[in-house]
């Protein structure tokens, strides 16, 4: 052997240990940064005065996943929904915190509606959005006031839509003094990166712990998120949080938000997420958490939901028969993990594989838990099942789905099962 060969590294570097912030409601306990498991959140997008049906949609968010769920506190009757959505939650058994999201008026909202600030378990601040002049250091002083009072953690969101633009203009007159000027891009960065620091550090001299704190620098460019994340990690240990504002709709945003969170999370940056995504018109709210969960899970970094590997099919599979099979197992999948999680724990490591022929079907299926090899054209119509490796069973005729489904059941109650 090649004495001068090492073995070839795999997985994220170590994640970066931040302080960590809980984010509780009731007996929930949310764990962000401190080496926690990465945290999964979403938004939602109804209209916080209509209780009723913001309160479902957070039901969605929540039971697809999503483990802290934010919701826009804009207006009067906004602020006065609130304490109606969380009683409705406990109604339906949701657990999930609910993080206010706060603009402009965020200090008028949350003194006016104390039922409002009890009833949230962390309150988003976007420095940008505080107030102008000698007004923004006492309305950021009255929103940090009442977290301190209720004991709610804060998130110091910044955007680059919506940065503090006194900042900005200073930055930009101390760059236009410097002998070698800074780029535009390179001021932006900085004075993302400031807001976030210098709001965190007002918090703490207002009297709020450290470890309440969670920063985030959104940007719609991954280029720019991945550049302004490294720094920011780099001068802090506040915990942060990842996504990429504005990503965009379908296949674009879901990529270009991969493609940022995964580089940051490959090098140990990020304690919790959102993919930022603009629904289909009439699409699913939900689809930003399975995204934010399948990012985390193809990264090995957290296990949700078992995996369904599948083949893209190829000249060799003429009929949509393989396609049909993995797209109906994956969505029963998914289905079943509301009761699976807790009937079957561990059962979101398993792998699930559904191929289209003999080329790579029989030894993919022997690497997962459970996989078939369906007949490409030309091949006998038969569908050999492996288990474990093992090949157990073969399956024919038109009730091949029906059947693997019922071995993938078996399967789950047999491995996974308590008793
Ligand atoms: S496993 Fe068979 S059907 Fe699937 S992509 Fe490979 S060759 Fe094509």
């Amino acid at each position: 052997m090649d004495q001068s060969v090492s073995p070839v590294p795999s997985g994220p570097v170590a994640r970066k240990i931040t302080r960590q912030s809980v984010v509780r409601y009731g007996d929930r306990e949310v764990r962000v940064g401190g080496g926690a498991p990465v945290v999964v959140q979403s938004m939602t997008n109804t209209d916080t005065a209509d209780a009723i049906g913001t309160a479902i949609q957070i039901k969605e968010l929540a039971r697809a996943g999503s483990e802290v769920v934010r919701i826009t506190v804009n207006t009067e009757e906004a602020a006065a929904a609130v304490p109606a959505i969380r009683e409705q939650l406990d109604k339906m058994g949701i657990d999930v915190p609910l993080v206010g999201d706060f603009h402009y008026n965020g200090h008028l909202l949350l003194t006016r509606h104390p039922a409002c600030a009890e009833a949230l378990s962390k309150y988003r601040i976007n420095p940008g959005n505080v107030g102008q002049g000698a007004k923004r250091d006492t309305q950021f002083a009255q929103m940090i006031e009442v977290a301190n009072k209720y004991d709610k953690p804060v998130r110091i969101g910044v955007n680059w839509g919506s940065l503090d633009q006194s900042l900005l203009a200073r930055m930009m007159d101390e760059n236009a003094q410097r002998k070698d000027p800074w780029t535009a891009q390179g001021v932006m960065y900085e004075a993302l990166i400031t807001s976030a620091l210098d709001n965190a550090k007002r918090a703490e001299e207002l009297g709020m712990p450290g470890d309440r704190i969670v920063l985030s620098c959104k940007v719609s460019g991954v280029q720019d998120l991945i550049a302004v994340y490294r720094e920011l990690s780099r001068r802090c240990d506040y915990p942060l949080h990842l996504g990429l504002t504005e990503a965009g709709m379908g296949s674009k945003g879901i990529v270009a938000s991969t493609a940022a969170i995964g580089v940051l999370l490959q090098e140990g940056i990020g304690d919790t997420i959102r993919v930022s995504l603009t629904p289909e018109p009439g699409g699913d709210r939900t689809k930003e958490v399975i995204v934010a969960q399948e990012i985390l899970q193809t990264m090995g970094l957290r296990k949700f939901t078992p995996m369904v590997i599948a083949c893209p099919g190829c000249g060799r599979t003429t009929s949509t028969v393989f396609q049909e099979l993995a797209d109906q197992i994956q969505t029963y999948l998914r289905e079943q993990m509301p009761v699976w999680k807790t009937s079957y724990p561990g059962v979101e490591e398993m792998n699930v594989a559904v191929m289209g022929c003999i080329v790579n079907g029989p030894g993919e299926s022997k690497h997962a838990n459970i996989g078939i090899s369906l007949p490409g054209t030309g091949e006998s119509p038969a569908a050999p099942v492996f288990v474990d490796g093992q090949k157990s069973v073969t399956l024919r005729g038109e009730r091949i789905a029906e059947e693997f489904q019922t071995i993938v059941l078996d399967y789950v109650k047999t491995r996974y099962g308590r008793s």
